[in-house]
């Protein structure tokens, strides 16, 4: 290293690209300085400036660093026309820390250096003799730069501060008089003096000096270590933090001075108008302390037109620039415009959309451009009702959050409840539940939002809500539902049934009381902008749909298609429910096929709807899947139920034998016919019969207890062990098809089986999948075009995807089942159980269940994919888990080479807009 290395770069020298060198903020005022804005003048040095520095014990500036310091001040100085030090017109500078990647929190900014006992006064003086502002500048920067640059505690500067404010009898800091912050000034310089042995440099080139190495220090201290290492910022992200010197330009010099903050376009709307605020004769800090009210931008036209203006041509060249919103700052000194901060505007999904396009209109950014920078998870908060922002309650419980969008309505904490009161009674209702179970689906047709005490987000409460669109807040372990008091127990508060609750789905926040909702927007921008995404997208994005309403919806959305048809969610229908029972009761073959007999028009019936929805378009349906007990009641409640009619049993003859006696006593005639009216009323026979209804019902649910009722008997298993089941549906789907052919609609019926994990099972389920055919194309006197295939939701069926491939058609992997076994984690409970702790201390970054694990399950799918093509090249292959509709999962699944996406309806416009750029990116890295 030689002195003449360049440590110090100007801002119009530095390299507006390097962060890595003058890092992530000088290069940027670099950057904005060249491109022609006028930003207050001033120098970066050097992260590696930094690093030399810290390599040597002495902890010497590096040889040539302050030279060029003060080469780049005097540059300063000239450029402003003010001096460092000057009494007259003095010259201040803010220092701050900036490394190639933000980290915010790591060094303090110290504003207003240079400020001594000469330049005070002449601060005061240009400030129109506000000795006030000057006071309190002062006090504030002999406390910061105390506090960072040589380390005085807080506390020390505080103890003073309050006792004059309380000497003063003022309740608030703007009560406090010049004279007061002259008093806390000197009491400041006191403490620094007392504290370092010291007195505060008053040198103002010291004072630079200082900080420089206070800010270089700061790199090494435990907070920037502790940061980086928490997010995992490693040398090659960022080494060394550069140090900003800016002149202070003043907002409070006169009427024709000022300040605010803008954003190039309207961050709420995207209207393509300047948005904003400023103040005139301020500082910034007057805007963010709120003391005055600022004004919007529109009136600077009427009130100083020349700023206007210039704040005009400052927006459009910042456009142009950086083809991105910029959110500003600005400061106005005498007339003189200063840009002191840009950076890409935050803004609300809807703003995001519409300045894409826009943008795209207007050519300053490409379409390619468009879809990436807009984050797809963001447009659910166009497709979904929102709590309105500007309503701020704090939640009383926290669940996950299952099912996006916000509801309130009046707690209901069972589904006929919430029938009766959402559906007859037109009342707006949230269901409540300790967990639900398929029996309880007409109970979320009725509901606004449902809210559960366990399970997680692919419950069975959360995967029904996502696929009605209807908010949901699952495992909100804070909640203690007691269903027979009819309330719920959160932490000190209660909630009983009828009382008014809201439930936040997006955020898993749980409310007491009704918060206001701001409407969703499915705007025609949106629109275009998913247009686009479908030109350049690999992936095809199908539903996740059971019902007609469903499939509209998704159609709605741009789905090309049902992935995935959850038969057993047809079966949940409250007038379905008895005959499914009957079903499972039925102790023969026959008696089965009876009531399979009353099935069998019903589902022919949701397959045709489904069919005539998506014409032209695939509906992949699958044979019934969860374990049948599932359609039973609880064993537990049915017990209770027993144990009470076995009272009533009891009440019920002895009033019988009560009767007997009557006879013999004197009891008049009236009284007699009475009393017969009561005892019909509890007929014993009638007691019994329900006795044994109850009991051959619980002795089916006992029989089909499972311990794993998830690795139990379901899916294949159970069309396997009950044929009749799957020939029904399979027999529905076929005659379904033909009849939509013979009306001349164009389908594309498939089928597929869940849980397999052996072909063998395969080829059964095709063997009936064959017979069947046959029969009805006879039937019909046509065949029906369908095609055949499996879910891969089990390591197995990996393992043997090239054996599945030679009977399947086509893949669709299930990865919650896949995630669940390959993890050995329950689905129903990780989430909730031990998951967030996994999470926190970095033992799983993410979810499985909501983030695809690409290391675990998707090196199983990947396999399967590779194998399952090896036998069959075109083997349509697609996912049709929750992944299916998670960014980071589908850009995996477009590089693992899948064909589609299926996703709940609300997900389709989020996977559309990441298929495109999974293809842009993919794009990008083969080029
Ligand atoms: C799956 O396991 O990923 C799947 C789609 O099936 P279900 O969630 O219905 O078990
Ligand atoms: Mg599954």
């Amino acid at each position: 290293m030689t002195d003449s290395k360049k440590w110090v770069f100007g801002f119009e020298e530095g390299d507006g690209k390097n962060k890595k060198l003058l890092g992530g903020k000088g290069a940027n005022l670099c950057e904005m300085t060249r491109i022609g804005l006028n930003v207050p003048p001033g120098f970066v040095i050097s992260t590696e400036a930094c690093l030399a520095y810290l390599d040597d014990p002495q902890r010497a500036l590096p040889p040539g660093v302050w030279e060029q310091t003060q080469a780049a001040m005097a540059a300063v100085e000239k450029k402003s026309g003010k001096g460092f030090g000057s009494a007259s017109e003095p010259l201040l500078v803010s220092v701050r820390s900036g490394s190639a990647m933000s980290m915010p929190g790591m060094m303090d900014t110290i504003l207003n250096l240079g400020l001594n006992s000469t330049t005070l006064q002449g601060v005061i003086k240009a400030t129109g003799d506000d000795a006030r502002f000057g006071y309190d500048a002062y006090r504030r920067f002999i406390q910061l730069f105390g506090k960072v640059a040589l380390g005085v505690p807080d506390e020390l500067f505080d103890r003073e501060f309050e006792q004059v404010k309380h000497a003063a009898h003022a309740k608030q800091d703007v009560d406090l008089t010049a004279k007061d912050l002259q008093d806390i000034s000197e009491r400041f310089l006191k403490v620094v003096e007392k504290h370092t042995g010291r007195p505060f440099p008053e040198d103002p080139y010291q004072q630079l000096e200082i900080a420089i190495k206070a800010v270089f220090n700061s790199w090494g201290g435990k907070r920037a270590v502790d940061y980086r290492r928490q997010f995992n910022i490693t040398p090659d992200m960022a080494n060394g933090t550069a140090v900003n010197v800016v002149a202070m330009v003043f907002g409070n010099r006169g009427d024709d001075s000022g300040t605010g903050v803008g954003f190039t376009r309207n961050p709420g709307t995207g209207e393509n108008k300047l948005y904003g605020e400023y103040l005139t004769n301020a500082q910034g800090e007057d805007v963010v302390a709120g003391i005055r009210t600022p004004k919007a931008l529109d009136q600077m036209d009427a009130e100083m037109p020349q700023m206007a203006k210039e704040l005009a041509e400052l927006r459009s060249k910042l456009e142009t620039h950086y083809c991105e919103v910029q959110d500003f700052e600005f400061t106005i000194e005498r007339g003189q415009l200063f840009c002191l901060q840009t950076r890409n505007g935050k803004m609300n999904a809807q703003a995001m959309v519409r300045t894409s396009v826009e943008m795209v209109q207007e050519k300053l950014i490409t379409k390619e451009q468009a879809l990436l920078r807009i984050d797809p998870i963001s447009l659910e908060q166009m497709l979904f009702p929102r709590l309105d922002p500007s309503v701020k309650v704090k939640p009383v419980a926290k669940g996950l959050p299952a099912s996006p969008g916000a509801a309130a309505g009046i707690a209901v904490f069972d589904a006929d409840r919430a029938e009766h009161l959402g559906r007859d009674m037109g009342q707006k209702v949230i269901l409540v539940r300790e967990e639900t179970k398929p029996e309880d689906i007409h109970g979320f047709f009725a509901s606004q939002g449902i809210l559960t005490s366990r399970g997680g987000k692919t419950s069975h409460a959360a995967v029904v809500a996502r696929g009605m669109g209807k908010p949901c807040v699952a495992g909100a372990e804070g909640i203690s539902v007691d269903v027979n008091r009819r309330e719920a127990i959160v932490g000190e508060n209660r909630f009983k049934e009828g009382d008014m609750i809201t439930i936040d789905g997006s955020s898993g926040a749980v409310y007491l009381g009704e918060i206001p909702t701001v409407e969703p927007d499915f705007t025609p921008e949106l629109s275009t902008l998913l247009g686009w995404a479908d030109e350049v997208a690999r992936l095809k994005v199908m539903a996740n749909a059971d019902t007609p309403d469903d499939a509209r919806r998704s159609l709605k959305y741009g789905a090309v298609g049902i992935g995935l048809a959850r038969t057993e969610r047809m079966f949940n229908d409250t007038a379905r429910l008895p005959i499914v029972i009957e079903m499972i009761l039925a102790e023969t073959p026959e008696a089965r096929q009876a009531a399979l007999d009353k099935l069998l028009p019903l589902q022919r019936a949701d397959f045709r709807q489904l069919f005539e929805v998506m014409a032209p378009h695939p509906v992949t349906i699958r044979l019934l899947d969860p374990p049948i007990h599932e359609f039973l009641p609880d064993a537990h409640q049915l017990e209770k139920e027993l144990g009470e009619l076995r009272v009533l049993a009891q009440s019920a003859h002895g009033m019988t034998a009560l009767a007997g006696t009557l006879n013999l006593l004197n009891v008049g005639e009236q009284a007699r016919r009475d009393f017969d009216v009561v005892r019909r009323a509890i007929d014993p026979m009638l007691v019994e019969e329900a006795i044994t209804k109850k009991e051959t019902m619980l002795k089916k649910v006992r029989a089909l207890y499972e311990t794993n009722p998830m690795l139990g008997h379901r899916g294949v298993r159970l069309g396997i062990t009950f044929p009749e089941i799957y020939q029904m549906q399979i027999r529905a789907i076929l005659e379904a098809a033909a009849d939509c052919a013979k009306a001349g609609i164009k389908i594309k019926p498939q089928i597929k089986v869940p849980q397999v994990c052996t072909a063998e099972e395969l080829r059964k389920v095709k063997e009936f999948v064959d017979t069947i055919h046959t029969q009805v194309a006879a039937q019909y006197g046509q065949p029906v075009s369908f095609k055949f295939g499996t879910m891969i939701e089990v390591v197995r069926a990996c393992m043997r995807a090239e054996s599945l491939a030679e009977e399947a058609e086509f893949f669709s992997f299930g990865t919650n089942d896949l995630t669940q076994a390959t993890f050995s984690f329950s689905r129903e409970d990780a989430e909730n159980k031990f998951l967030p702790l996994y999470n926190q201390s970095n033992i799983l970054q993410d979810n499985p269940f909501e983030v695809l694990d690409v290391k675990g399950v998707g090196k199983l799918m990947k396999l399967a994919v590779e194998w399952g093509r090896s036998v069959k090249p075109d083997l349509h292959v697609g996912i049709c888990g929750e992944h299916g509709g998670h960014p980071a999962s589908i850009a995996f699944c477009d590089e693992a080479g899948l064909d589609y996406v299926s996703c709940s309806g609300p997900r389709v416009p989020v996977a559309r807009l990441a298929a495109a750029q999974a293809a842009l990116k993919q794009r990008g890295r083969k080029e």
